[in-house]
C-alpha cells in the first residue's frame, strides 16, 4: 500500500454513527486499491467499536481513550486527533460533514498547512488517475468538481450521500492505542443535556417531514409528527416556522439550518425559498404539499399536491399506515 487515508469515526450514545461507514467508503473510493484506510476512534470505551469499523472496510484502527474525550470538546479532540495524525502520517484525513467534522477539519488543515474540500457529495477517479470531489455551491444551485494539488488532503463528506461498503463479518483490523497528550483545557464539558432524546437525527434520517409557516401553530406540527412516526422519519421545519415560534430552531433545514439528504422529503406548508431549498434539494424524492399552486417549492418537487396540509397529511398517514401493515 503506497498511501494511508485516515477516517475520523464518530460515535453517539456508545454506537458508531452511520456517517462513519459512509466516510470509510468515501476514503476507499478516493484512494483506490493502493491505499490503506485507517480509522480513528476517540473517547472513553471507543476501542470496543474497532471491530465494527474493520467490518465496514477499515484496515487499521487508532484509538485514543481518555475521560476528557467522553463528550466532544474541541481542544481535547483536536489534541487527540493531532497525536494520531503525527503517528499515522496519513496522506488524507476524511471527516463527516457534521458539527464535529466542520469544527475539527479546518483546524487540522490550518495546523498542517494544507487545503480542505468540504461538504463532498460524490467522489470519482478520472481517466488520468486524478481524484475529483463534487460539492454543491451557491446554496445548491450548482455543483463544482475540485481536486487537491498537494497532500495531505482534508475532506468532509456530506452524510447520507455515499453508500457504505457492505459489512464483512470476517474482516479484522490492526488496532493501535495512541496516548492522549493531555493538553491544558481552557474549557471543560460538565454535562450534556439532550433535548431531542429518542428522536431520529435529522441529518441521518431516511425520511424527513418538514413543516413551514403553513402549519400555523406548534400544534400544527402534530399531523406531521404522526406521519413521521408511521414512516419512521424525522420532523424538520422551515425557518419561517421556527421564527414564528412553532418549533425549535434545532429543526431548521436550509442554508442557515441543517442540510438533509433523505430518500424522501415531504415539505408541508413551505413556500420553497432558496434558503430552504439549499438544505433539502439533494433529497432523493421530494413531495410538496401547498395550497398555492404557484408556490416555488413545486418547481423542485418530484410530486406536488395542491391542497390544505391539514387535509392532505392525515390522508397520507392513513394510506401509508394501511400500505405498510405487515
Ligand atoms: C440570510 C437568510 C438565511 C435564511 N436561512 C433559511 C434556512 O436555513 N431555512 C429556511 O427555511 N429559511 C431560511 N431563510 C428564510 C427564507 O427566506 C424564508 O423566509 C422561509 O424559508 C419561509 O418559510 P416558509 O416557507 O415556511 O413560510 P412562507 O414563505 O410564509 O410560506 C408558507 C407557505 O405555506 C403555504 N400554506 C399556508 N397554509 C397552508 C395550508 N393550510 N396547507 C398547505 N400550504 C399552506 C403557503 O401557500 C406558503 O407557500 C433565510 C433567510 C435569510 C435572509
Amino acid at each position: 500500500m503506497s498511501k494511508t487515508f485516515l477516517v475520523v469515526a464518530e460515535t453517539r450514545g456508545g454506537s458508531l454513527r452511520q456517517v462513519s461507514y459512509e466516510t470509510i467508503s468515501a476514503a476507499r473510493t478516493a484512494g483506490g486499491t493502493d491505499t490503506a484506510v485507517a480509522a480513528v476512534l476517540l473517547g472513553a470505551g471507543a476501542s470496543a467499536l474497532a471491530n465494527e469499523l474493520a467490518q465496514y472496510g477499515a484496515d487499521r484502527v487508532y484509538t485514543v481513550e481518555h475521560a476528557d474525550l467522553e463528550h466532544y470538546n474541541p481542544q481535547a479532540y483536536f489534541a487527540a486527533l493531532h497525536a494520531v495524525v503525527q503517528s499515522a502520517q496519513p496522506d488524507a484525513i476524511f471527516f463527516g460533514h457534521t458539527a464535529i467534522g466542520k469544527d475539527l477539519a479546518p483546524q487540522l488543515a490550518a495546523e498542517l498547512g494544507t487545503g480542505q474540500i468540504s461538504d463532498v457529495t460524490a467522489i470519482e477517479v478520472d481517466g488520468s488517475g486524478e481524484t475529483l470531489f463534487t460539492r454543491p455551491i451557491y446554496a445548491g444551485k450548482a455543483l463544482e468538481k475540485k481536486a487537491f494539488t498537494a497532500f495531505p488532503w482534508i475532506v468532509t463528506v456530506r452524510p447520507n450521500n455515499i453508500t457504505p461498503l457492505a459489512p464483512n463479518a470476517t474482516r479484522t483490523a490492526d488496532t493501535e492505542a495512541i496516548a492522549y497528550p493531555e493538553p491544558t483545557l481552557h474549557t471543560i464539558i460538565r454535562d450534556v443535556v439532550r433535548n431531542t432524546s429518542g428522536k431520529i437525527d435529522l441529518s441521518e434520517a431516511k425520511v424527513v417531514i418538514s413543516g413551514g409557516r403553513g402549519v400555523r401553530s406548534a400544534d400544527g406540527f402534530k399531523p406531521l409528527e404522526e406521519l413521521a412516526a408511521v414512516l419512521g422519519g424525522a420532523v424538520g421545519a422551515s425557518r419561517g416556522a421556527c421564527d414564528a415560534g412553532y418549533c425549535d430552531y434545532a429543526l431548521q433545514i436550509g442554508q442557515t439550518g441543517k442540510v438533509v439528504t433523505p430518500e424522501l422529503y415531504i415539505a408541508a406548508g413551505i413556500s420553497g425559498a432558496i434558503q430552504h431549498v439549499a438544505g433539502m434539494s439533494s433529497s432523493r424524492v421530494i413531495i410538496a404539499i401547498n395550497k398555492d399552486p404557484e408556490a416555488p417549492i413545486f418547481k423542485i418537487a418530484d410530486y406536488g399536491i395542491v391542497g390544505d396540509l391539514f387535509e392532505v397529511v392525515p390522508l397520507l398517514t392513513e394510506q401509508f399506515k394501511q400500505a405498510l401493515q405487515p
